[in-house]
């Protein structure tokens, strides 16, 4: 495995950082407090062609690999670029374009890829419903045949991009006594008869994102809008994407611990106290060192889970562990760097007091710390919990 990048992944990479270094840092007080995905922050997205980076040429978009999406995830909030909207950029590059690039049929793909692209549509993912969290197989959310389409009935939560988005991929249950096995994964146009949002949640963080509820109403899908076959849903279509998608989301918190470390060594070497700038104290050098070897294993669990996916290699276990990484590493990083800015660190000027208000949703998003570490424990031992 060769660590150094190509000029094209450096170009990528440096394009997003300086693009979110002078245009979109200075204006993450303004999001996170709008509560609210930035629009301005999506069409310059756009105009950079930032939208499609895994779809394939031929449908308009860049035709690069997992690599590149995430070193761009990883330079934008390493600049200082929301984790939020980021999640909501990242949502859609990944879990909500990628099941159509991984498993669509041609005329899916010729239909809804180059809107997807182009960043003319932006899409979302619906798994999570109210009673069903970590047990994804549990859906309630159900798809009847009815002639040439399915109806959808049931509720989404926490669903993001719903609000603004105009296409969604959605599991619903087409057979309730299988289980998982009856689950079908489903492209719907957001705009439908019968789809209702919910207001954006107001959460403690990753608040340029937003997260709605979505009703379906005797929603109607033209049966062709069915990915692969009926009880795919989580089996086929969830399994190919998974690793994407959790090695993709991971990428965002994984560019916040270069921030934490950025603005922290700033800080404590102009902050004097004692008559010596606060760097000088083995306790603050112990934490930023901590910091920095965090930040180092992370990208290289980055590039080795992007590595075995762009090469056809599973990493599922690299991936896995990349995730419950990252959401420990941001806690410890959020934490340390605050103390280092003292009572300044709480403030919202300060600019760091946010990388603990998003550190806590890579514990919980994508899958949970604990559901994760059963998955780890699963794959080297061979055993099951009693839980699950
Ligand atoms: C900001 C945000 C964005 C999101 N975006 C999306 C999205 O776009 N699409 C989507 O479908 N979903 C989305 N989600 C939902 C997310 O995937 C779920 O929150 C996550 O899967 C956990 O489910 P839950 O919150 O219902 O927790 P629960 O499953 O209710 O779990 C609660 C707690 O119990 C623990 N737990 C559960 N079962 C076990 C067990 N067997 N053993 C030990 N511990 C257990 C969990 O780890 C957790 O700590 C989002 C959530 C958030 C907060």
């Amino acid at each position: 495995m060769d660590f150094r990048l190509t000029e094209e992944q450096k170009m990528l990479h440096d394009a997003v950082y300086n693009f979110a270094k002078n245009e979109w840092e200075p204006r993450t007080v303004e999001i996170d407090e709008s509560n609210q995905f930035p629009m301005w922050l999506w069409e310059k997205l756009r105009t950079n062609q930032w939208c499609g980076i895994m779809v394939p040429e031929q449908y308009g978009g860049a035709g690069l690999g997992l690599t590149e999406a995430c070193l761009a995830f990883e330079a934008a909030t390493h600049a200082g670029g929301d984790t939020g909207a980021t999640l909501g950029w990242a949502t859609h590059c990944s879990i909500g374009t990628l099941p159509i690039v991984l498993c669509g049929t041609p005329e899916q793909k010729e239909k809804y890829l180059p809107k997807l692209a182009s960043g003319e549509w932006i899409s979302c993912f619906a798994l999570t419903e109210p009673n069903v969290g970590s047990d994804a197989a549990g859906v309630e959310c159900t798809a009847v045949l009815d002639g040439d389409s399915y109806v959808l009935n049931g509720t989404k939560t926490f669903i993001t991009n719903a609000r603004i988005a105009n296409l969604g991929m959605v599991l619903a249950s087409t057979d309730r006594s299988k289980g998982a096995g009856g689950l079908t994964a489903f492209i719907v146009e957001m705009n439908s008869p019968g789809i209702t949002c919910s207001s954006p949640f107001n959460k403690i963080g990753n608040r340029g994102s937003e997260q709605s509820e979505v009703h379906f109403d005797n929603v109607r899908i033209p049966a062709e809008n069915r990915l692969l076959g009926e009880g795919d849903g989580f089996k086929k279509v969830g399994v190919m994407n998974l690793e994407y998608e959790r090695t993709a989301l991971t990428a965002i918190w994984t560019g916040v611990l270069g921030y934490n470390i950025d603005l922290s060594v700033a800080y404590a070497k102009q902050r004097q106290q004692f008559g010596q700038p606060i760097i000088r104290y083995a306790q603050i050098r112990e934490k930023i060192a901590q910091m920095k070897m965090d930040y180092d294993i992370a990208k290289l669990l980055m590039a080795k889970s992007c590595w075995l996916k762009d090469n056809g290699i599973s990493g599922a276990m690299e991936s896995t562990e990349y995730k419950v990484f990252i959401g420990q590493a941001n806690m410890r990083s959020a934490a340390d760097a605050i103390q280092i800015f003292g009572g300044y660190g709480l403030l919202k000027e300060c600019k760091i007091e946010r990388s603990l208000r998003d550190a806590k949703l890579a514990q919980i998003g994508a899958g949970s710390e604990q559901m994760l570490l059963e998955v780890i424990t699963r794959m080297v031992s061979g055993t099951r919990s009693l839980t699950i």
